[in-house]
């Protein structure tokens, strides 16, 4: 009946810092969807967590898709006619078009504008692109000094290779009593933005390490993947394991000082809904509830009609509706140690919510047993009436989850309520 609590000993306050330190070293590296900035993020990770690096070759057929060639950059500029680099990679990763193909050119301006990408609202921000499924190349830049580029002849410079080679994803399986699985993921493949991914991967990282050494009634998958064509890969390579997955929780943009927020799952009344929806609820704290639907995150894989996973997507503002999304102004400063340790300690309550729910059966069901003889009529109004509702409830058909929503009380009153009621004899827990 302690299951799941352990989880909560790690405290939030204290993996805000930690989690700032990840984001902020995982920051300035060059990520995309295959190659080796993704790579080398997947092995800072596995410093701390035993992750399983898959390396899927490139032309691999996967679901409808195809696992793309692999992109490497190791140096992408553009230089005026005196040499000097007025777009530079080395000033940010951002300035790239992901997926740019190799190039060596001298270009007009007239002949480079069109492979030029600013945001005129948001002049100081370099906005973020990329081109996987198209051949092409270009820069991103701020409007400001794309405004001043005078005319010139530019000397443009992409040092990248599109080659047959891997795309790579870490995976770490976490075994529990029982074979019913948590599905937990984060994309790894944006280069340097904040929110957008690496906070996601820090939680994720942060909820690895506390899930590892924690009694585990359920057992975990937990998935570092490239956006989209990783979510593809892994569900055609793990077709025939799906069905284990009881629960899941797509994590992305939890860093960002806005509200917590829930996208429900395409099912949208499955347990890992309920679960979120009541830690939210009962959380006193302003959260937005979503309904699903077929755009976002890896929640649109999870929740395609072929596998229809109970798969969920826990965030904090949500994507597109912020001016700083997909731009350099998803930085450091947009995410807090504060907002980070929220996003865990919420979804620590989540998981201690899907350990600890079960069902049990009143022994003695015949009129109110008498709780004052067994010293359990004390308390608090909330304690003596979590007791009640959980001796009403139990025969057998109620989880402690159905009872904590239809009573309105906080998951852990109703766990709390169950653990002193089956120590006195008063409950037996369904087989
Ligand atoms: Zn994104």
């Amino acid at each position: 009946m302690s299951r799941g609590s352990d989880l909560l000993h790690a405290q939030p306050v204290e993996v805000g810092p930690a989690m700032m330190a990840l984001i902020a070293e995982l920051f300035p590296i060059g990520r995309s969807i295959t190659g080796d900035g993704l790579r080398q993020t997947l092995s800072i990770l596995r410093r701390s967590i035993p992750l399983a690096i898959h390396e899927v070759p490139s032309g691999t057929p996967v679901l409808d898709w195809t696992v793309p060639p692999e992109w490497n950059v190791r140096d992408a500029h553009v230089a005026n006619s005196c040499g000097e680099r007025v777009i530079d990679i080395r000033e940010s990763t951002l300035h790239l078009v992901g997926y740019s193909e190799p190039v060596r050119a001298r270009l007009s301006l007239a002949e480079l504008r069109p492979h030029l990408h600013t945001l005129p609202d948001h002049p100081d921000w370099i906005p973020y692109r990329t081109s996987y499924y198209s051949a092409g190349w270009g820069f991103c830049l701020r409007h400001r000094d794309y405004l001043a580029l005078p005319d010139d002849e530019y000397e443009v410079v992409i040092d990248s290779s599109l080659t047959d080679g891997y795309l790579s994803y870490g995976e770490l399986y976490l075994a529990g009593e029982e074979t019913d699985e948590v599905l937990l993921t984060a994309h790894a493949c944006h280069p340097s933005l904040a929110n957008d991914n690496l906070s996601g991967i820090a939680v994720l990282a942060s909820l690895a390490r506390a899930l590892q050494s924690a009694p585990r009634r359920l057992s975990y998958r937990i998935l570092f993947i490239p956006g989209t064509i990783g979510a593809i890969t892994w569900l055609a390579r793990n077709r025939d394991r799906v069905a284990r997955i009881r629960h899941g929780l797509v994590l992305a943009g939890v860093g960002d000082r806005g509200a917590k927020s829930y996208k429900k799952s395409r099912r949208g009344d499955t347990a890992i809904d309920r679960a979120v929806c009541h830690v939210l609820r009962t959380g006193g704290a302003a959260h937005r509830i979503l309904d699903f639907s077929p755009y976002g995150y890896d929640e649109r894989q999870f929740c395609s009609p072929g596998f229809d996973l109970p798969v969920g997507r826990f965030s904090r503002s949500e994507h597109g509706t912020y001016p700083e999304y997909h731009t350099s102004a998803d930085d450091m400063s947009f995410v807090s140690a504060t907002s980070l340790a929220d996003s865990y300690a919420t979804l620590v309550a989540v998981l201690s919510m899907l350990e600890g729910d079960a069902a049990f059966v009143n022994q003695c069901p015949y009129g109110e047993p008498q709780l004052g003889r067994r010293g359990l009529y004390g308390g608090t109004g909330e304690e003596r009436m979590a007791r009640l509702w959980v001796l009403n409830q139990s025969d057998g058909q109620h989880s402690l989850l159905d009872i904590a929503e239809r009573s309105g009380l906080a998951f852990a009153a109703i766990r709390e309520a169950a653990t002193a009621l089956a120590e006195a004899g008063l409950l037996a827990p369904v087989a």
